[in-house]
């Protein structure tokens, strides 16, 4: 690993949760997953014994699946939470700007 401590790795990891829980835990769609994925796999930072980000440490698997995740190397496209998927009111109550899914989380899996 590019001398990025356990310490670190954990600290960036815990940052990255603690958005994507904050955010309501927005997922990218399959095709923006699928290029996330095809670029982390062509990156020299990729550490593929565990499929670990070099820079920041995180499992490429899961932070590529994440709306609120970025790459530490700017080699992803950005995504603004919410650009490709619907709000929802996860207690349950309507507004004009949300959808009541029954309190289930959003899916956002096609494009
Ligand atoms: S997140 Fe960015 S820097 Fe890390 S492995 Fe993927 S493309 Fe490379």
């Amino acid at each position: 690993m590019n001398n990025i401590s356990f310490l670190q790795m954990v600290r960036n990891f815990a940052t990255e949760a603690k958005d994507y829980i904050k955010q309501g835990a927005p997922n990218v769609t399959e095709s923006q997953y699928a290029e996330r994925v095809q670029t982390c796999d062509a990156c020299p930072h990729l550490e593929r014994k565990d499929m670990r980000c070099g820079l920041c440490g995180c499992f490429v698997e899961h932070k590529a699946k994440w709306q609120t995740s970025s790459c530490p190397d700017n080699r992803w496209e950005k995504i603004v939470v919410g650009e490709t998927g619907k709000k929802i009111n996860i207690s349950g109550r309507k507004n004009d700007n949300t959808e009541d899914v029954n309190g289930t989380q959003p899916t956002n899996t096609e494009d």
